[in-house]
């Protein structure tokens, strides 16, 4: 007979509705911890941002939400349903192809309803530690499995340069010179969005083979080297030996965090790799299985689906549907994995053809070939027009 466990879900943003799903689906009892007062993660828009300009204070009033007034998706629309509930079921503002940021805020409010997924949920309780169950503490709450579902883009990744995480609209960077970190689909918006306003703004990137060019049609915007430092005066120097003076830095990575977590340094963030491990197939640290779990660790990839097919496989190993290797079958494959990844010199945060992998634990077939198409089609289309305007450009 399966077993219904006592859950623990950290989080009420996308990945955490839906494992609250799932897990309830396949007859566990769900609490989900939402330390803010709605449901959502980062598509809440929050006009505020950050006092402490570094995100450094660890006693800072930390806004969660990394999102900016103009975000797009960067994802079409048919890439942001579950498998079984669509993107458009929710009675959406319009149907854009990348739909702004309300449209999917709306789309989570509506599954969660339909789901019964609220009434799981504790608002306004941040999770401030989890830790193997100890005698001494009475006070704490015991579950007999955790699910991490906490996001990554809350803490910058800061890499010992000074700077800024909270970016919202452009007015405040009028006539200022800009040094945007993070060549990701933000950092490329958000230049962008700045450029309307600022004197300069150079967009750096992690890679030391740019050749340093103005972007689209942009008088005032760079595509500029890695950085090399930057000293106290907001002097910023690039490892081709060119520096200029920044008045505002901005950051546009973010970082795994679980200041939470007590594992004795079972689970660990690697922050030069940007990995967090060991995790068989990114999910469980082989170790504390099935006690621990993540969803959301790896960002290339269907978003929404791989959440959703995570959360699948916690839900049924955790009810002895499905059995999990050996703990040293798990961390032979961790290590045969990342050897495979250093291999090829892909980051390990980087996953291939995972979805796919994870349906077929679920008895699920694999995903359509249509959307994995797209997925990619969209990459491509960004290579060939750049990624100003790929929105509005893109027909597939
Ligand atoms: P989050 O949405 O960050 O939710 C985590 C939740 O956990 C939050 O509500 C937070 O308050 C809560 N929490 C954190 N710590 C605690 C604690 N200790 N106790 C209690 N609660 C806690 N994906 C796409 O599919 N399409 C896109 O177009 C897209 N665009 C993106 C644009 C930006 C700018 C960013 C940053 C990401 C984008 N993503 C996109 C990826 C994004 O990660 C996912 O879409 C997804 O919404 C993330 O959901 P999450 O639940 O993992 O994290």
């Amino acid at each position: 007979m399966a077993e219904s466990r006592k859950v623990a879900v950290i989080g009420a943003g996308a990945s955490g509705l839906v494992t609250a799903r799932e897990l309830r689906r396949e007859g566990h009892r769900v609490v989900v911890f939402e330390k803010s007062n709605q449901l959502g993660g980062l598509w809440v828009y929050n006009p505020r941002v950050e006092t402490d300009i570094l995100s450094l204070d660890p006693n800072r009033e930390i806004i969660h939400s990394s999102l900016y007034k103009s975000l797009r998706t960067n994802l079409p629309r048919q890439l942001m349903s579950f498998s079984d509930y669509s993107f458009d079921c929710a009675e959406n503002v319009n149907r854009l192809n990348f739909p702004g940021h309300e449209e999917v805020l709306k789309f989570l409010n509506e599954f969660a309803k339909d789901f019964g997924i609220n009434e799981l949920i504790r608002f306004n309780t941040e999770v401030v530690r989890v830790a193997p169950k100890s005698e001494e503490l009475s006070s704490e709450e015991v579950f007999d499995s955790v699910v991490i579902c906490n996001g990554h883009y809350t803490t910058p990744r800061i890499a010992n340069i000074p700077g800024n995480h909270n970016y919202r609209v452009p007015e405040p960077f009028k006539d200022q010179i800009v040094v945007v970190i993070g060549d990701g689909p933000s950092g490329h918006d958000i230049s962008r969005d700045i450029a309307t306003v600022a004197k300069q703004v150079h967009l750096t990137t992690g890679s030391s083979e740019i050749e340093v060019s103005k972007l689209d049609n942009y008088a005032n915007l760079w595509n500029q080297e890695k950085i090399d430092h930057v000293d106290e005066n907001g002097e910023v120097t690039f490892i081709d030996g060119s520096s200029i003076h920044a008045d505002i830095i901005l950051h546009c990575t973010g970082l795994y965090d679980f200041p939470f977590l007590e594992t004795n340094g079972i689970v660990s963030v690697d922050d030069e790799s940007r990995a967090v491990g060991p995790l068989y197939k990114h999910v469980f640290p082989p170790k504390l299985s099935p006690c621990l779990s993540f969803v959301g660790i790896p960002y290339q990839a269907i978003v929404f689906l791989m959440f959703e097919l995570q959360a699948k496989w916690i839900a049924q190993v955790l009810s002895g549907k499905v059995l999990l290797p050996t703990e040293e079958e798990m961390l032979a494959d961790v290590e045969d994995h990342n050897r495979q990844l250093e291999e090829a010199g892909i980051p390990k945060r980087h996953t291939h053809q995972y979805i796919d992998w994870l349906a077929a634990r679920v008895e699920m077939p694999p995903i359509d070939a249509g959307l994995t198409e797209m997925y990619w089609s969209i990459y491509k289309f960004v290579g060939q027009v750049g990624w100003s305007g790929y929105r509005d450009l893109w027909n597939f």
